[in-house]
Order: C-alpha cells, then sequence, then structure tokens
C-alpha cells in the first residue's frame, strides 16, 4: 500500500487515508472530491483503451485534453490492466461511509466499471474468458441457461400462431414479409414512431431545453440500429436497411434508441451528473463495460414504457400500419407473434454461449439462429457476426431488460406514474447492474 500510494498524486493518498480509516476502525472520514482524481484517470486509462480497440468507447464528450493526455501516454493493454488494477485498490473493497448516497453509488461504480475495464483489457492482452465468466466480468450480470426445451415450446406456440402449410420458418418469413414497410415510407413511419415515443416520454418526464438527435440511414453494418451520443444533449441515431424493415421495427427503435432510451439515458446522465455534479467519468461511456447492461435493459424496457403492450398495437394498427400503406388487421396477430419471438431473444445467448465456448462452429452457429430465431442464412450469417465483435454483449438486450422491468415494478409500484419516476431515477444516477437484484 505504501508503495502504491507514493506513485499516486495526493488526492488519491487522499482517499487512501480515509478508506484505510474506514477499515482501521477510526471514524470515517471520506473526502468526496478524492474521488474526482481517481475518475479523471478512469477517464483517460478508458480512451487509452479506446486506441486499442475501437468498439470500446462508444461516446465521450469530456475535455480534449483527457484525450491528449491518453495518446501521449500511449500506454498498452497491459499498462492500463495494471492501472485499472491499482485504481481498484485504492477505492477498496467497500464504500467508505459518504453523506451522500450518491456519491456512494460513484464511488462503487468507478470500481466496478474499472473492474471491466481490467477484464477487458485481459481479453484484448490474448486472454480467453468463458461466456459466463467474460458476461459476468464485463457486465456485473449472470446470465441465465435456457435449454433447448425452454426455446421449442416457444417455437411450438410460434406454430399455433402461424398455422398453414410448410415448414415454420417458411410461413413466418411469409407472415413477416407482408409487414415489411416499402422502401420509400421508411422515413416517414419511423418520424411518427420517434415523435410518438417523444411526446410519450415528456408526458412523463422533462428533458433539458435544446435535447435532439439526428438521423441517418446506412448499410453493411452489424448492427440494426446505433445511437451515437454526441454530448451537449444530441445524439445521432443511425439504421441500418440492409434488409427490409418490418414495421415493428419503427417503434422498436424509436423507443430503444431515442425515447425513453439512449438518447434520454444520455442526456439525463449529462444533465444529472456531468453538468449537475462535474463527474467526469461519465462523459465517456466505455461499450465493454456494466453501464451496457444498464443502457441496453432500459432501452429496450423503454419501449414497454412509452407504449404497453395493448396501446402499441393500437397505435400501429390506427396509425403505423395505414402510413406505411399495410393491411392493419395484420396488427393484433403481430403483437402475438413479437410476444413469442422477444422470449426467443434469450436464443441468441445460448447459442453465443456455445460458439464462443467452441461447442459450436460458425454454420453450427448460423443453423442455430435459423432454428431458434427462424432467420434468413443472410440474416443468421449477420447475427454470427455481431457475436463475433461483441461477444456476450448479447446478454444486455434481453437480462438486461428483465432486469430493469423488475426493477421498475418493484420500485415504481402499480401506478404509471411511479414507474415513470423509478424509471427515471434508473437512468439519472450511476446505477450498476448489481443494484438492480
Ligand atoms: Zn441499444
Amino acid at each position: 500500500m505504501t508503495r502504491l500510494a507514493r506513485r499516486l498524486t495526493p488526492a488519491f493518498s487522499a482517499l487512501l487515508v480515509s478508506v484505510a480509516a474506514c477499515r482501521s476502525g477510526a471514524p470515517p472520514a471520506p473526502d468526496p472530491s478524492a474521488l474526482d482524481a481517481v475518475a479523471r484517470r478512469y477517464v483517460v486509462l478508458a480512451l487509452a483503451l479506446g486506441r486499442h480497440d475501437p468498439n470500446y468507447v462508444d461516446a465521450y464528450y469530456g475535455p480534449d485534453s483527457l484525450k491528449r493526455a491518453a495518446d501521449a501516454e500511449s500506454l498498452g493493454v497491459g499498462r492500463v490492466r495494471a492501472a485499472a488494477d491499482s485504481l481498484i485498490a485504492v477505492l477498496g473493497d467497500t464504500e467508505p461511509a459518504y453523506a451522500d448516497s450518491l456519491v456512494r453509488m460513484r464511488h462503487r461504480y468507478l470500481r466496478v466499471q474499472l473492474g471491466a475495464m481490467a477484464a477487458r483489457a485481459r481479453m484484448l492482452g490474448g486472454e480467453r474468458l468463458g461466456f459466463d465468466a467474460e458476461a459476468r466480468s464485463l457486465y456485473d450480470a449472470d446470465p441465465p441457461h435456457y435449454p433447448d426445451a425452454h426455446f421449442d415450446s416457444l417455437l411450438a406456440r410460434l406454430d399455433s400462431l402461424l398455422p398453414g402449410a410448410g415448414p415454420l420458418a417458411a410461413r413466418y418469413q411469409r407472415f413477416r414479409d407482408r409487414l415489411n414497410i416499402p422502401a420509400a415510407k421508411v422515413d416517414t413511419v419511423f418520424r411518427a414512431a420517434i415523435a410518438a415515443c417523444r411526446a410519450r416520454t415528456l408526458a412523463h418526464m422533462p428533458l433539458p431545453p435544446g435535447e435532439r438527435f439526428d438521423l441517418e440511414y446506412v448499410k453493411g453494418t452489424s448492427w440494426n440500429a446505433y445511437n451515437w451520443y454526441k454530448g451537449d444533449y444530441h445524439s445521432l441515431i443511425q439504421v441500418n436497411l440492409d434488409f427490409p424493415v418490418p414495421l415493428d421495427r419503427a417503434i422498436d427503435l424509436a423507443c430503444h434508441e431515442g425515447y425513453p432510451g439512449h438518447h434520454v439515458y444520455n442526456t439525463l446522465l449529462e444533465e444529472a451528473l456531468v453538468r449537475g455534479r462535474g463527474w467526469i467519468e461519465i462523459s465517456i461511456y466505455p461499450l465493454f463495460s456494466p453501464q451496457s447492461l444498464i443502457a441496453e435493459g432500459s432501452a429496450n424496457y423503454g419501449i414497454d414504457m412509452a407504449f404497453p403492450a395493448a396501446e402499441r398495437t393500437a397505435f400501429e394498427r390506427d396509425s403505423l400500419f395505414p402510413l406505411a400503406g399495410l393491411d392493419r388487421s395484420l396488427a393484433e396477430r403481430n403483437a402475438a407473434v413479437r410476444q413469442v419471438i422477444e422470449r426467443l431473444n434469450y436464443a441468441r445467448n445460448e447459442v453465443a454461449r456455445r460458439y464462443l465456448d467452441g461447442a459450436l462452429d460458425s454454420a453450427g452457429a448460423r443453423d442455430a439462429m435459423r432454428r431458434y430465431w427462424l432467420s434468413s442464412p443472410e440474416a443468421a450469417a449477420k447475427t454470427v457476426r455481431f457475436i463475433d465483435t461483441y461477444r456476450s454483449y448479447v446478454i444486455n438486450y434481453n437480462l438486461g431488460r428483465d432486469l430493469v422491468a423488475a426493477w421498475v415494478a418493484r420500485v415504481g409500484g402499480e401506478s404509471e406514474a411511479g414507474r415513470w419516476r423509478a424509471f427515471r431515477a434508473l437512468l439519472s444516477a450511476p446505477h450498476l447492474p448489481r443494484d438492480l437484484r
């Protein structure tokens, strides 16, 4: 500890003193401002790791000086890992007794995010973790295991919803083909969906003046849509148009990427913590970190927040189907199919686990995606490319959503107002997956 303290700045040392005082039973005297020095170092280390991993830094809108510091230091992944481990040692295993519970959350957030950074650095250094160990190290969560029989029973339910001749995959594909938005109407339908999601969100939570996003259409990416947060309450939302766009995706994307999903999450964090408290660590979002479970989970559950199931079906039937020129009599059946497909999302975890742990090769993974997600060969190949890039990140969409849903129900209670209050609280503080359990 002494040698470590000598190498640290005086602010780190002050924090060490307060943590040591807690451990020795002396009256705790934690100094919240000592965390600022840890936070600045955390940002520099995250930017340094981003130099080795182009997907690591999802967003950064903090000072250019820290970017220049990371560039100048030019740390290798081994040194990033060692530096992250040193900071974790400084922070200690437990949080000091800060008077402000939000500062306590900050302390824990920094420690857990640094743990994920060290794990990602180990991976970039060539270490291979098993799927479950990786998920726990990077996302602070234990993904459930489902047997094939679980997914087979969901497929049987889908089979009953889509009667007719031929294999289920072909019947599903024929049904989906009837829901594709004509290319010329995609933008109109998306903008209508975004306007509705925004209005429904603003009815329950105020957003800072001037928040906005730009919408772009792209091709050739491994993802379907992406929110790039630029800071200053501004996002760039990109939507991939490699494949025809089914009508469901309008509400999915508008809520998930925009309102009350990623755009709102980043906006509220910037308002409450970066501007409100001067907490610089929030100005960077490392993708392979526990924050992603909160981000993806809240973005997916945000769909249910803005559009509880029956309201979504009615809005699609009465507004979006006519805008797209599609047969609105399909809306109810489509909603029932969607419910099953959403539960099948966990199948991607199982395929990713078996593929990354070596039980399936890429052809086997594509076959499994075709069986359990009823994907076309092209879509299955794209999913495997996604898994190659993002690996155990897939758990954040389904497990994240379910953890957020349970937390909002527990904290927010039965009333709509209570659930929105809980949801806003979740998006405005440095929550970790462990806080949702
Ligand atoms: Zn997302």
